[in-house]
């Protein structure tokens, strides 16, 4: 592994993500230094959040236009660091949000040999050419590496009969009826599946960033890219790899 040192920062927000489960699984298996720090924007330099907030969308159909933020914009950047839901749902260009985290880095840090993964809760999302509009994404590659826990909850879609059966029932008891008939089924805020399923998010960071290697299309391997909650939540929750990614996998840990 080009990987020497691994170096989380931490969504205290969300403590369902058990970031020391996550450190010993990613020490137990990489046999790396892992670190963990922080949220990356704790007591992190105003430069930050005014930087953070021109990767802003609010057009989901345009292309991305650095956004010029309002000094309420910038303060709200601030002040939802300890929201523990980002309730209002701001959205942020994923790649721009990934250019501007990479710029703070510390320059004796930003080398080959540290791979920085960044747990947020704020909501990243990437512009798909193919249908001319924005997705909300959980992972955004490579170094650093965005994992996004409401994008997690949010960019996997729940099954068309929930969102059917939410349409032509209106009423906030039919609202509550539904999400109890579909429980478990897709992952909620503060889920306590969020752990297993941050460390396959992890997996596919790590394994991209060594080997350039993204998503697979297995559904019962780990490195699956989910649309589906119920996918995301079959292939994590399964543990396992394809027998190909098993393979580069096994290679990749016998160098470490
Ligand atoms: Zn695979």
């Amino acid at each position: 592994m080009k990987t020497s040192k691994i170096i989380i920062y931490d969504e205290p927000t969300v403590p369902e993500i058990r970031i020391e489960k996550l450190e010993k699984f990613l020490k137990d298996i990489f046999h790396t230094d892992v670190e963990v720090r922080a949220n990356f924007f704790e007591d992190a330099d105003e430069k930050l959040f005014q930087e953070i907030s021109t990767s802003r969308i609010f057009e989901l159909k345009k292309p991305f236009s650095k956004h010029i933020p309002t000094e309420s914009e910038i303060e709200m950047e601030r002040e939802n660091i300890d929201n523990s839901q980002n309730e209002e749902k701001i959205l942020y260009d994923g790649f721009e949000f990934q250019k501007i985290i990479s710029k703070f880095i510390p320059t004796n840090e930003q080398n080959q040999d540290t791979l920085h993964i960044v747990l947020t809760n704020k909501l990243t999302c990437t512009f798909d050419e193919s249908d001319f509009r924005y997705h909300a994404r959980s992972l955004i590659g490579t170094n650093p590496s965005i994992i996004s826990t409401t994008g997690i909850i949010e960019a996997p879609a729940k099954p068309k009969e929930y969102y059917l059966e939410l349409m032509t029932n209106f009423s906030k008891e039919n609202t509550d009826k539904i999400k109890e008939k579909f429980k478990g089924e897709f992952l909620e805020y503060h889920d306590p599946r969020l752990s297993e399923i941050v460390k396959g998010y992890m997996l596919q960071s790590i394994i991209y960033y060594e080997t350039g290697e993204a998503f697979c299309e297995n559904k019962e391997c780990r490195l699956y890219n989910a649309h589906w909650q119920k996918e995301l939540l079959h292939s994590q929750l399964n543990k396992k790899f394809c027998s190909k990614h098993e393979k580069s996998f096994k290679k990749l840990i016998s160098y470490s």
